[in-house]
């Protein structure tokens, strides 16, 4: 009776050690929509029995996090830009990952040098371009300043991270001074205020109330791929800027421990599996971004817009102008 009792009790600790094993988690606080990272998700809990429980929210993650403290459960942040993985290094809600794994998959330039945040893709801030009216054409973000865009040009608001970004990499190659003027006369040459999302601005071209837009590289793969805004799409040419110099400015969604996470081994893995084959895979197809591991490759449509320059600016470069670039923007009043 008593070993049958022990042989129980063994059976007990076994079941509930299976229990603890089965129950390991890890919690994503995501800026990222889910449809992009849900087939991740979905492979990488089939893969590793560890459940994966994703929050999204389009802002607010980081205060969200300071508030929480030490006691939140969010493992891991994924972001859709740079300045929103600065914003969690320079508020301190992140840690150092030291992984070899990531280390191999995503080039230097494309992670934090301290290892606080890494690179998943990048995209390239292109300039579309009215078939009809501007054609095909070489072109330079300097451009958008010229007398001949006067009143020909879309944009979003200069308050969004990628105006932000781009602002911010003009500042790192031109200093301040030149980069005030060139913001003012862009503004000047604004068709409208600056309003709506990078896929309005397109919109509008097709519209005819612009010539000249700004917009990321997978919103033209998404539009042309999508039966109700491929005739849209096709309204314009995609240019990829400044390839006669220091080549087209890109961006990068990104992902960064957060510094209290409770579930860190089991969220290093999952860290380590989206800068692997078969994540970077389902980026690349399904968002039509850049893969940052060399090896991984771009979509056939992305691919047939062919091969290009991309400036090789550092990421953390881009970081360290973000605020200095929001001042101006808002010293120029870009969006009244
Ligand atoms: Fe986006």
């Amino acid at each position: 009776m008593k070993s049958m009792i022990a042989i129980a009790v063994g059976m007990v600790s076994l079941a509930s050690s299976f229990a603890a094993q089965s129950a390991q988690e890890v919690n994503i606080y995501s800026y990222r929509q889910s449809f992009l990272i849900d087939p991740v998700v979905a492979q990488f809990e089939k893969d590793t029995g560890i459940n994966v429980n994703v929050v999204f929210a389009k802002k607010g993650l980081a205060e969200r996090l300071k508030r929480e403290g030490k006691y939140t459960k969010a493992d891991i942040v994924l972001t859709t830009d740079i300045s929103r993985l600065m914003e969690l290094k320079d508020k301190e809600l992140v840690a150092a990952v030291n992984s070899s794994v990531i280390e191999s998959n995503v080039p230097a330039h494309l992670r934090d040098p301290q290892d606080e945040w890494f690179a998943l893709t990048t995209r390239v801030r292109n300039i579309y371009a009215s078939k009809a009216r501007v054609g095909d054409v070489a072109i330079t973000y300097e451009d958008l300043a010229s007398d001949k865009f006067k009143g020909k040009i879309c944009t979003r608001s200069g308050k969004h991270p990628y105006t932000v970004a781009l602002v911010a990499s003009m500042i790192a190659h031109h200093g301040e001074k030149e980069t005030v003027t060139w913001l003012t006369k862009v503004k000047d040459n604004l068709a409208r205020k600056p309003q709506g999302n990078d896929r309005g601005q397109i919109k509008a071209i097709a519209a005819g109330q612009c010539d000249i837009s700004l917009g990321n590289s997978y919103y033209f793969g998404k539009m042309l791929t999508d039966d109700k805004q491929k005739a849209t799409a096709k309204a314009v040419n995609i240019l990829f800027p400044n390839q006669q110099n220091r080549g087209s400015h890109i961006n990068v969604s990104g992902m960064a421990l957060t510094k209290h996470a409770p579930n860190k081994a089991a969220a290093i893995k999952l860290m380590e599996y989206l800068t692997g084959d078969l994540a970077q895979g389902i980026y690349a197809k399904v968002n039509m971004e850049y893969p940052v591991k060399p090896s991984v490759e771009k979509s056939s449509l992305v691919a047939s817009w062919g091969e290009f320059k991309a400036d090789k600016l550092p990421m953390s470069d881009i970081a360290k102008h973000r605020k200095q670039a929001l001042q101006l923007l808002d010293r120029v009043k870009f969006d009244l």
